[in-house]
């Protein structure tokens, strides 16, 4: 099976040196144990079990423990500063479409010759993977989603940037989320095929997104701070973007991936596989408000989802 193939010829293309290490095993890691160096122990996400969250920092994972910016967080919203920057622009396009079940998440390697950019100001990141936790890992003043997704990308320097998703189990689901997750295999190492399509769809009918015909996803509206992979080995370089709003998933979507997590190989039938959230330490969070309705912002509703008309000119069809 050429999983890690994929993943690693994608990651290969921006690793350079030892600063990579931590990507390398972020992306990689939960493909092919042992392909990468250590650690790469038998880990879970049950906070009852000795391999879980709490023990990471124990059992070979050291930053996870003693990181002091780690990920995810609970983002309250009365603690937000004020983010100066453009919106974030995801120049993704159309692909082949894989789903894996990594054994840790279920994930789409973006195939190595494709090139789906995300843009913060001047800085341009490539996106390797996206994944899916099951529940959401951030918190929005406490409140969980049922899913969370993350496009994990990477530039030249190893550096790291993830936008995170989340939706919630609603009226309208996303064909393109429900496709992916539908299909993810029932066995750990196996990965499906899911026909084409573009990781752009899956910010489709999200307040404060405006997808373009023809052009790039602009992120208008999201919470901005420095933390960590949320993984083992816990790298804290990376730097998040959370969309203020959320899109919606299907029930049968959201059951399928909790019975999947269920039979990871180390998860004894534990059904989740999000890290709980992390000390802040006295880091910024900042919160770019943008393509809001008049009380968008006001009334501190974020991460949930509403339907939205899109923006003129804009339409998913566009993006197909
Ligand atoms: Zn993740």
């Amino acid at each position: 099976m050429n999983l890690t193939r994929r993943g690693l010829l994608k990651a290969s293309g921006t690793a350079a040196g030892v600063v990579l290490l931590g990507p390398l095993r972020e992306s990689a890691s939960t493909l092919v144990p042992g392909a990468t160096p250590a650690p790469t122990g038998a880990w879970n996400h049950d906070p009852a079990s000795p391999i879980g969250p709490r023990h990471w920092g124990d059992i070979g994972f050291r930053t996870c423990g003693q990181g002091m910016a780690q990920s995810p967080v609970d983002i309250r919203t009365d603690k937000v500063t004020r983010y100066r920057g453009a919106p974030l622009l995801l120049w993704y396009q159309k692909s082949e479409l894989v789903v894996e079940n990594t054994g840790h998440a279920v994930e789409v390697p973006v195939p190595a010759v494709v090139q789906d950019t995300l843009q913060i100001d001047r800085e341009f990141y490539e996106l390797v993977q996206y994944h899916f936790h099951a529940p959401s890992e951030h918190t929005l003043n406490g409140r969980r989603a049922d899913i969370e997704a993350h496009f994990v990308h990477t530039d030249a320097q190893g550096a790291i940037a993830v936008v995170g998703v989340v939706y919630r189990c609603g009226d309208h689901p996303s064909a393109a989320l429900d496709k992916i997750l539908l299909s993810a295999p029932a066995t750990a190492g196996q990965e499906a095929h899911a026909g084409e399509g573009s990781p752009a769809e899956l910010f489709g009918n999200i307040h404060g997104v405006s997808v373009i015909p023809g052009g790039p996803v602009l992120l208008n509206s999201f919470y901005a701070y420095d933390g960590s992979l949320t993984t083992p080995g816990c790298a804290e370089n990376v730097r998040w973007s959370m969309l203020a709003h959320g899109g919606h998933v299907s029930n049968a979507a959201v059951s399928r991936m909790h019975e999947v997590i269920a039979r990871f190989p180390d998860y004894s039938g534990y059904p989740n596989n999000n890290r709980p959230t992390q000390p802040r330490n006295g880091r910024v969070i900042s919160y770019r408000r943008g393509g809001e309705t008049a009380d968008g912002g006001r009334r501190g509703t974020a991460f949930e989802t509403r339907r939205m008309v899109p923006d003129r000119g804009a339409s998913l069809a566009g993006i197909r």
